[in-house]
């Protein structure tokens, strides 16, 4: 296994300590990376700075072709991208080269496409003599921080839409699941002209914080949690950097008496558990009218213990191992706590099973109510709470009585209602009875503690410009 960054066009070790990377299925010990040196992160933005020039000033159609050959190149090695991932982060292999590859590819043929299609306002005398006209520019070196779920396409979301644009860009994966984005640099540099792209590996607090707080990066783009999303726009203070923030998220599912409830079951025993629950837009807070909680909860209880978990290429596996032992022990003292309280039900799991590696039995918690901190705090694990409502005022309030603001879903099957809950859901998303389903088209970002920005979508590619007024006098 190769394992090097990407430092201005050069593939290369780390010069700092190593950090070990586990698989989660068995818990051992996969390889030791040694992280980015202060020295060498400051040659990545340094490299990155200097290719800026020039790759500002490419045409659209020239970043196009680029970004087309990484889609073409991620489609040639989807076998051995899709086995990295589901060996790093512990999910079916299945699901990796299924759902994931087809979707990075395409986030990279959108973008080749949306980047020669802009659109601004028009060029006009608004003041008699003077042509006024706006432009859509690069932001500049644009340090783009990606989290531990799915990392190959966290880094194809930061990196199609920053490279579109003619940003140039110094990408870290997260230090616990490196491997596709290490391997996907060998790509990046048969394509990209050197310094355009720089990959640097390492953690948050040893690579992660002097990149985000060099004075030459310009822009910061994170998909984390909120705690570093904190950091992150506090140190960008001091530099007036421009911050893209895509953070935790706590996703109510809203479901009406009048809902089909076996599509719910299935809705929700599909999204609330994919990736393990290691999803910030997971179907995991469910709140269900009093006419259907008894008959939900029987349902989604029988439908949950059904979930076949199971190690990457296991027959018919449906759910792997959480990313880490912490993440484990971190899913395992919530449930904890939430089973201690009298009015909580355990309907199944709720346990840590007898195997090796990192998993976590698929959970359903009843009974839950709003002040609980099941229901308040992000689990990131197969875990969902259900709680019980009267009124549609209040479903909508509790829903909406969160810190996050990601993604939220209402089922019924009465469209006025729909509308009206959509209209009113305090989320960057809402889905009417389905969840979790993303389009490369749409844009993906939450509101309130969850962040701003937005992913994929024009508005994605927009997030990754200035806007600019040019003035001619005549
Ligand atoms: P995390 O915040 O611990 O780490 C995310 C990344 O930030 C990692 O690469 C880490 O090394 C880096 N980092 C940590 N401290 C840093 C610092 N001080 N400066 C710069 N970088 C630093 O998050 P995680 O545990 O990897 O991911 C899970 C979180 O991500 C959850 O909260 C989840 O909801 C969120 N998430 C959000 C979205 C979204 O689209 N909104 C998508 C996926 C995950």
């Amino acid at each position: 296994m190769l394992n090097k960054m990407l430092i201005n066009g050069e593939l290369v070790s780390g010069e700092g300590a190593a950090v070990d990377v586990f698989n989660p299925s068995t818990g051992e010990k996969i390889c030791a990376i040694a992280e980015a040196s202060e020295a060498q992160v400051v040659a990545a933005v340094d490299a990155a700075d200097v290719a800026f020039d020039a790759w500002s000033q490419t045409t659209p159609a020239e970043r196009s072709a680029l970004l087309l050959k990484v889609a073409d190149q991620v489609e040639a090695m989807a076998e051995e991208f899709a086995g990295l991932e589901s060996l790093d982060v512990g999910k079916p292999y299945d699901a990796a080269l299924g759902d994931e590859i087809p979707a990075i590819a395409d986030v990279y043929r959108f973008f080749a496409g949306a980047c020669r299609c802009m659109n601004g306002s028009a060029a006009a005398e608004y003041l008699p003599g003077f042509t006024s006209m706006i432009r859509r520019d690069p932001v500049g070196v644009v340090a783009s921080i990606a989290p531990w779920n799915y990392p190959l396409m966290m880094a194809a979301w930061k990196l199609a839409p920053a490279l579109a644009a003619g940003n140039t860009v110094v990408l870290k994966p997260s230090e616990i699941t490196p491997l596709t984005t290490l391997k996907f640099a060998e790509v990046l540099q048969g394509i990209f002209p050197a310094g355009v792209v720089n990959i640097v590996f390492g953690t948050g607090a040893e690579v992660g914080a002097p990149l985000t707080s060099s004075p030459k990066v310009r822009m910061v783009s994170l998909t984390g949690s909120i705690p570093t999303g904190q950091k992150i726009v506090g140190c960008g203070a001091e530099t007036m950097k421009r911050t893209h923030m895509e953070l935790g998220g706590k996703a109510p599912v809203l479901v009406f008496d009048d809902a089909d409830i076996d599509e719910v079951v299935e809705g929700i025993r599909a999204f609330g558990y994919y990736n393990a629950g290691q999803d910030c837009t997971a179907a995991c807070r469910v709140y269900a009218q009093q006419g259907i909680y008894d008959q939900l909860v029987e349902k989604l209880t029988a439908a949950v213990a059904t979930i076949k978990i199971g190690t990457q290429k296991e027959d018919g596996v449906e759910m792997g191992p959480l990313v880490s032992q912490a993440q484990q022990q971190k899913v395992a003292a919530m449930v904890d706590r939430a089973r201690a309280l009298p009015h909580i039900r355990v309907t199944t799991g709720g346990n840590i099973p007898d195997m090796p590696g990192y998993f976590y039995e698929p959970t359903v918690i009843a009974g839950a109510l709003q002040d609980d901190e099941i229901v308040r705090k992000e689990v990131f694990g197969p875990v969902i709470s259900v709680t019980a409502f009267d009124s549609e005022e209040q479903g909508l309030a509790m829903a909406n009585d969160s810190d996050y603001g990601l993604a939220s879903s209402v089922w019924t099957a009465d469209t006025g209602r729909a509308a009206r809950m959509a209209a009113r859901l305090q989320y960057g998303a809402t889905w009417v009875n389905t969840h979790f389903m993303l389009t490369t088209e749409m844009p993906h970002g939450g509101v309130k503690m969850s962040g701003y920005g937005k992913d994929m979508s024009m508005y994605g590619l927009e997030d990754y410009t200035t806007i600019r007024h040019v003035m001619i006098k005549h």
